[in-house]
Formats: C-alpha cells, structure tokens, sequence
C-alpha cells in the first residue's frame, strides 16, 4: 500500500471526513484490520483564511508549500490538498514537490465526465467559482460546460462556507438556500452540481435534491484510496 499524503485543516471540518472516509474506504477493501497509510499536515485555517481575504496568495504558497515539503519527507508517495479553494496555489505547491499532486478538479471532473454530465454547475468559494483555476481546469482540459450562481447567491454560497460550515455550524435556513440554487443552476441547464468545496457535504446531501450532485470531498478521498492500492 502507498503512503497517501493530506494537507489539511483548511478547514479540520473537512479534514477528518477525509480521513475518516479513506480509512472506511481502505478497510472496505481490504477487510481485517487494514487501515490507511497517510500523513497528514493540519494547518491553522485562521493564518491561511485572513491571507486569502486580503489576497496574499504567495504567503499563502510559502505556508502550504513548506507544509507540503514536510509531507513529503514524512513518507508520502502522492499528496492531496484538502480543499478546493487552495488548488489556485496548486501550481507553486507541485513545483516544490518530487512527489505528485492528486488534483481535485481532476478527480471530480473525471466523475462528471463519467456520469456523461456535459454542462455542469459549481458551488464553493468565491475564488473558485469566479477565477479560472478551477473552473477553467474543467473547462480546458475536460470540455465541461461549467455554470455558477448570479452573485448574490455566490456571496451567500460563500459567507456560509466561512461563517458556517467552516466552524462546524449546520444551519437549515442554510441548506435551503442551497437547495434553491442547485435548483435555479438546474434551471439553466445544470445536468448536475459539484460541491466544490469541501465542507458542503456537511450541510447537503444527494438525500436532499434530485439533482445528481459531484461531492468534491468524496470523489478526492476515493481517488487518494484507488492510487494507494495500485501497483
Ligand atoms: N474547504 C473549502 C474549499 O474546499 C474552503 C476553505 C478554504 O478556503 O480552503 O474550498
């Protein structure tokens, strides 16, 4: 088994679904007593959150990268951001490594393109639904048709994640305005929605809609588990 490599805390929240859902995924496969290999590198979110705002991106590199080279040296054989906001830095991180960056737009846009999805809405941050990182990652190298949220649902979608989700807080009145805007990305011709950011799945389900939904959180973890266990 390869030793799966985590940089997290962005935010815990999300993180221990990741760790939870590998071990669980691992275990499933391999029964007995297996669990995961990984090192983790938890980060303290509010230093990173407080960057992203006043958007120093490059400290923020500087942090993630060095956490990242630490990684590495603990063992790592691949290594997984835990959130889809901090891939806009994805490419200074990879420069620093030897070992490979397991992309999450990747891993999510292979199950979109799976499922025969063409056109495609996403939630998350504002970062990520507005500049092209993320999006046109999809876009370019997936030929996804990729739709967001008018911008005051994108400002609501994004002070829940932070106000909310990101501390741990599970509001219904939030679900529901959720619910409302995967239906309206439906609507404008959405044949699915990606949770794009790691902390939604906390808060909607595929239980709640019809709308097939592409959890970002998910989709990464079982990516991290298929490489861990292939020669
Ligand atoms: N976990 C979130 C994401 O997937 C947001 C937190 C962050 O800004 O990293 O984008």
């Amino acid at each position: 088994m390869k030793t799966i490599g985590l940089l997290g805390g962005m935010s815990w929240e999300s993180t221990t679904t990741y760790y939870t859902l590998i071990n669980e995924e691992v275990h499933r496969r391999l029964g007995g007593h297996h669990s995961a290999k990984l090192c983790l590198y938890s980060v303290d979110f509010d230093e990173i959150e407080q960057l992203q705002h006043l958007g120093d991106w490059s400290k923020t590199a500087e942090i993630l990268g060095e956490a990242a080279e630490g990684i590495e040296r603990c063992g790592a054989d691949f290594l997984l951001i835990c959130t889809n906001t901090m891939h806009k830095i994805a490419p200074e991180i990879e420069a620093r490594l030897h070992i490979p960056l397991v992309h999450i737009a990747d891993a999510t846009a292979e199950a979109v393109v799976s499922k025969g999805v063409k056109t495609v809405g996403i939630l998350g941050t504002k970062f990520t639904m507005e500049e092209d990182f993320y999006k046109g990652r999809l876009e370019d190298k997936f030929g996804l048709k990729v739709l967001i949220p008018d911008e005051s649902d994108r400002n609501l979608v994004h002070k829940v994640i932070y106000d909310e989700l990101c501390l741990g807080r599970i509001e219904d009145a939030s679900r529901n305005e959720y619910l409302r805007i995967i239906d309206a990305l439906q609507q404008k011709g959405a044949e699915g929605v990606i949770l794009g950011c790691t902390e939604i799945a906390l808060l909607v389900k595929q239980e709640h809609t019809r709308v097939p939904l592409f959890d970002t959180t998910k989709l990464h973890a079982m990516k991290a588990v298929e490489l861990a266990l292939s020669d």
